[in-house]
């Protein structure tokens, strides 16, 4: 087999995140055949991220065998709300854009169509298509890490809603006047259980006098806490890190169940960063299993299951070279 046969009709999908960008070549069965990575270093401009795209995905068709020229579609996913039609993120704070047209950017370079989406939206495709997600009609996925992020597929097709900015679970509200929120706004479930919640709480408990390994594993600063500090500890079933996991998975679950109950999904999916420990510990995925059926009402809930997410990293490059497959977004 030659080269160019066995690169032929590759698609390749692009997660640019706010510090590394990924890319996978996948064939027409869908089977990833090409990786690469870069550091995103957005304090570089514009033209630099993008040029690095290019170069990740030229590397990733090189992995798979081909060149560019294999190439036939070809999807973005990006931290930030994409204008549903054109390919435009009207922002992303983490990458420090303002209404970027990264589609037609990005097509005007390489010569062929261009999909870009929300990164979550995007996953959330990916583990729907391929993952976690594989045989449900409509889905609600979940993203657990620094923020709360959400995507949701309803009837197979994705919803970006109006602006793009559908499935922001992270920022309904959860306590009317309560946290403030990264966002701006009060009250929103991810001020009570993201990453940054969490640390925080463990970081307020530390600073109250309990003892915890926090403080060994973070070095002393607590307030860089990572999730890798937090799941040593965890491990080491240190009293602060659970109680402080428990609630914040307590939390969750209520945002997850009311969520059920407005949209009627027949499968949820959780993945992201922190949801790694809920495989650390089994008893906490069935915490808040049974925390969501508790706050959803009982119809909506029947028949329902509650997983974790399978593409782990690789659910925002997957979907969106699903996504620029099936030419659902722009
Ligand atoms: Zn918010």
């Amino acid at each position: 087999m030659t080269a160019e046969a066995k690169g032929a009709g590759l698609m390749i999908g692009v997660d640019v995140g706010g510090t590394k960008i990924c890319a996978l070549a996948l064939n027409q069965k869908h089977e990833v055949l090409g990786r690469s990575r870069a550091k995103t270093g957005a304090e570089d401009g514009l033209d630099a991220v993008m040029e690095r795209i290019e170069q990740c995905a030229i590397e990733a068709a090189k992995g798979a065998g081909g060149t560019m020229k294999d190439v036939v579609r070809l999807g973005i996913g990006i931290p930030g709300p994409v204008l549903p039609g054109t390919g435009t993120v009207i922002f992303a704070p983490n990458l420090g854009w303002d209404t970027v047209p990264v589609a037609s950017i990005m097509s005007g370079r390489l010569k062929m169509p261009v999909m870009v989406g929300n990164d979550v939206n995007v996953g959330t495709w990916g583990e729907y298509i391929m993952g976690a997600g594989k045989g449900a009609k409509s889905v609600l996925g979940v993203f657990w890490g620094t923020g709360v992020g959400g995507g949701i597929v309803l009837n197979g097709k994705l919803l970006e809603g109006k602006n793009g900015t559908a499935a922001e679970i992270g920022h309904t509200l959860l306590k009317v006047g309560g946290r403030k929120c990264a966002c701006g706004k009060r009250g929103c479930l991810e001020a009570y259980c993201g990453r940054l919640a969490i640390a925080a709480d463990i970081g307020r408990a530390i600073r109250k006098g309990q003892t915890s390994v926090i403080t060994e594993l973070a070095k002393g600063n607590l307030n860089r806490i990572a999730t890798g500090a937090i799941r040593k500890a965890l491990v080491r079933d240190d009293a602060v890190v659970c109680k402080a996991i428990r609630r914040a998975s307590r939390y969750l679950a209520e945002g997850i169940g009311s969520a059920v109950n407005l949209l009627g999904p027949d499968r949820v999916i959780i993945g992201g960063g922190v949801s790694e420990l809920l495989e650390v510990d089994p008893s906490l995925m069935t915490y808040v299993q049974s925390k969501i059926r508790k706050r959803s009402i009982q119809e909506s809930m029947r028949d329902v299951d509650i997983v974790l997410a399978k593409l782990g990293d690789d659910a925002v490059a997957v979907g969106a070279a699903l996504l620029a497959e099936s030419g659902t977004v722009s």
